[in-house]
């Protein structure tokens, strides 16, 4: 089957590409994509730079690094930059 998309609308033409098979357009026209859930989040991991930590992670993250304010606190240690967030 031919992929349905209209190209040069002023011509009316339509993309002489193939359809991927069971779809309505080719591989350029749409279509594409992540479908599930997984497919989205693989997608995601892959395109990120950081932040792939879950909820947990980053809560304990967050709480190993107020311990260690309050340590530096308490020691008398001079805490350069932001202090982390309360939790
Ligand atoms: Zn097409």
């Amino acid at each position: 089957m031919q992929c349905n998309a209209k190209i040069q609308y002023s011509k009316g033409q339509r993309c002489p590409r193939e359809a991927i098979p069971g779809k309505s357009k080719c591989k350029s026209h749409g279509n594409g994509g992540p479908r599930t859930i997984d497919g989205r989040k693989a997608i995601a991991r892959a395109r990120s730079k950081g932040m792939n930590d879950s909820l947990a992670e980053r809560i304990a993250h967050r709480k190993a690094s107020f311990e260690l304010y309050m340590l530096a606190k308490l020691a008398g240690v001079a805490w350069t930059g932001r202090p982390p967030k309360k939790i």
